[in-house]
């Protein structure tokens, strides 16, 4: 006997997603954006399972020198983009070793790059601050950076990108015209005479699928996508995930482990949280916030028990949660229990617990136990 709880990966559910993403990307190379250990699904499995997939147009993104030198040790090829870019000069001797590209924030990471006379040569992305305010060259910055890097030799070729800050944000949000108008003056800066375009990047899960004028754009450029490549919706109040076809690549499953019947009145858990209107029974599930399930996850918040639809109740502890059995008469101990995933979102626990599915798959712990299916 082992604890129930345990996660299911669905490989063939990633490359479905990554089929939606290229559907949408209208002949734009992928970067399947692949940070944090791939949103929580694992690193090395992700990788590998859309190597293929992603084929002569697709690469991986990442945030960790580390996990990107580990993918090129264990033989991938495809293109490798570190959306951080380096932190430090050292560092650029092991992109070049590697074949990693660097995003270039600022001009003193320009000035570092072109400094460093490395022994190859690499593509690199240059990111523009369109109003993000995060990374990326301010407003005036290009030129002076482009013409920094054609004293370069090692320059394999230069792309354009900006983050998007509001593509995930309800019909009354900004939305991208802004920064949109704000890239477009900002190219309009260089003199591009008889030179080609630079080719963009651009678009997130959240723009890929809603702004196809951001693919338009940038003319056979790279897109970006991240959770939806995981089945999660990038805004869940707008459009589940259903509904734009994707499919859980997660699902977090485990079991009843108790079952007891209380009276009206009595509480369940710490600091009493729920307290019983009627006669009732109830069920333990071996899951918790040491596990990575949210502890903010109110009274109510979906669970499927047996496949049947029900509720929480009360304060999750770190390694249990209590549920509500009303209208499953045939639960007992041992029925299966899926916390999200496969029948119920993970973007309704976000919901429910004030946060988005982004946190929940990255906060994951690692004494949860992985099955790999597809
Ligand atoms: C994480 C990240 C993405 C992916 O965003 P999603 O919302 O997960 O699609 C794209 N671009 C950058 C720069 C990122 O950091």
């Amino acid at each position: 006997m082992h604890r129930p709880l345990h996660t299911t990966i669905d490989l063939a559910a990633l490359r479905h997603n990554l089929g939606i993403a290229r559907q949408h990307a209208e002949g734009a190379g992928i970067w399947a954006v692949l940070k944090a250990n791939a949103y929580g699904h694992g690193l090395p499995r992700c990788a590998e399972a859309l190597a293929d997939s992603l084929g002569e147009t697709g690469g991986y993104a990442l945030i960790e020198l580390e996990s990107a030198i580990a993918l090129r040790q264990s033989g991938l090829r495809q293109p490798i983009l570190l959306l951080e870019g380096f932190y430090a000069a050292d560092e650029l001797p092991l992109l070049a070793e590697y074949r990693l590209t660097p995003v270039l924030h600022s001009l003193e990471q320009v000035q570092a790059f072109v400094a460093a006379r490395l022994p190859a040569r690499l593509p690199v992305y240059l990111k523009l601050n369109t109003g993000m305010n995060r990374l990326g060259l301010n407003a005036g910055e290009l030129p002076q950076a482009l013409r920094l890097l054609e004293t370069a030799p090692h320059i394999d070729g230069i792309t354009l990108m900006t983050h998007f800050s509001d593509a995930d944000s309800g019909p009354a949000g900004p939305g991208i015209v802004g920064q949109m108008r704000r890239l477009a003056a900002q190219i309009d800066q260089i003199d591009r005479a008889g030179q080609p375009a630079w080719p963009l990047c651009l678009a997130n899960s959240a723009a890929l699928l809603r702004y196809p004028e951001t693919i338009r754009a940038a003319q056979g450029g790279w897109v970006r996508p991240g959770i939806m490549l995981y089945g999660s919706s990038p805004f869940p109040e707008q459009q589940t995930a259903a509904e734009l076809g994707l499919r859980p690549v997660m699902t977090l499953t485990s079991e009843l482990i108790a079952v007891r019947d209380i009276t009206a009145g009595e509480r369940v858990g710490y600091g009493g949280a729920f307290t019983a209107e009627r006669d009732m029974r109830i069920g333990i599930v071996a899951c918790g916030y040491g596990d990575g399930y949210p502890r903010h996850a109110p009274t109510g918040t979906p669970v499927l028990v047996d496949g049947q639809r029900t509720r929480l109740l009360g304060r999750v502890s770190m390694d249990k949660i209590c549920v509500d059995l009303t209208g499953i008469p045939q639960a007992a101990i041992g029925t299966p229990v899926i916390l999200w995933g496969e029948g119920l979102s993970v973007d309704e626990i976000a919901m429910a617990a004030g946060t988005v599915s982004y946190e929940l798959l990255c906060a994951l712990t690692t004494r949860v136990p992985v099955v790999e299916i597809g």
